[in-house]
């Protein structure tokens, strides 16, 4: 299947590592330009370094200047974007009465005035152009929350709730805004905390990953990264192209009702 990508010029947030990067070196191989943005340099490099034509913008996406300047390096490089995948995003582990404003306050930069910046700074690029797509990566915990992350679980709420009124107002501009709901996704994060979770313990990390998935997931596993990956590809192409203001789950069963 042709998904028309070729010479599109996809900004991907979050594009140095897991998901993002998967989305990335997807987005590469069906003929995309891609824009990586993150913090680390080091790592942005070494994807881009495999991506030819990759430009990359290290930022700070809480920052609130951080959309100006990706909009500014893309449009000095390549003249516009086509396609933005709001995908940077990190888990959070509190209490509600005891947590911070500092950590809300965090948590709602990164998750959602990260996309609502960017969609002030690279919609109007994609409107001079003739259209684009907007994908916001949130997660399955927007609509059932895991109990120790409960601010993560409100932001990426605020985040798909975000998806679906952008959606509405850039429709007209040919602009098609979704969001994904990714269920357990094997990147950096979960290795990490299973790896220090069972040091010194009996239990392998791989053991203490596979049982959260068989308590979890109907179908057993972790999602590799690709495999959500090639859904938001999906999703960017015209082929989807009257997918507009929705929210897909990618969770191999885990969301435990219809919607
Ligand atoms: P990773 O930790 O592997 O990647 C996170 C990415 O976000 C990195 O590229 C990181 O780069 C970037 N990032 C984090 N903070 C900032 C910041 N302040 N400014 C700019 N970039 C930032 O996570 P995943 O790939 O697992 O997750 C990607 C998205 O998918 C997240 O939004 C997550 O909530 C969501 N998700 C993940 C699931 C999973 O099971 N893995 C399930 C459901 C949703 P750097 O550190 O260099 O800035």
């Amino acid at each position: 299947m042709d998904l028309h990508l070729t010479d599109k010029v996809a900004v991907v947030t979050g594009g140095n590592a897991g998901i993002g990067e998967a989305i990335a070196r997807a987005l590469a191989a069906e003929g995309a330009r891609v824009v990586l943005v993150a913090r680390d340099r080091s790592r942005l490099d070494a994807v881009a370094k495999t991506l030819p034509g990759a430009l990359t913008v290290p930022v700070d996406l809480i920052e609130p200047d951080a959309a100006d300047r990706v909009a500014e390096a893309v449009a000095a490089e390549f003249g516009g974007a086509d396609i933005l995948i709001n995908n940077a995003g990190t888990g959070s582990e509190e209490k509600i009465l005891t947590a911070s404003d500092d950590r809300w306050q965090f948590y709602w930069d990164l998750h959602v005035m990260a996309a609502v910046r960017l969609a002030r700074t690279i919609a109007p690029q994609m409107k001079s152009r003739g259209g684009g797509v907007i994908l916001h990566n949130a997660s399955i915990c927007a609509t059932q929350p895991l109990g120790y992350e409960p601010i993560y679980n409100t932001t990426k709420a605020a985040l798909v709730m975000f998806s679906k009124c952008l959606a509405n107002e850039l429709i007209g501009d040919n602009i098609r805004v979704n969001a994904v709901n990714p269920g357990l996704v094997m990147t950096g994060d979960w290795i990490k905390t299973a790896k220090s979770l069972t040091e010194g313990t009996d239990q392998t990390w791989e053991q203490y990953l596979q049982k959260i998935a068989d308590d979890n997931a109907p179908i057993g596993r972790f999602a590799t990264p690709e495999e959500v990956a090639d859904f938001f590809v999906f999703l960017c192409s015209s082929r989807a192209a009257y997918s507009v203001g929705s929210t897909y789950y990618v969770d191999g069963g885990w969301l435990k009702v219809t919607t």
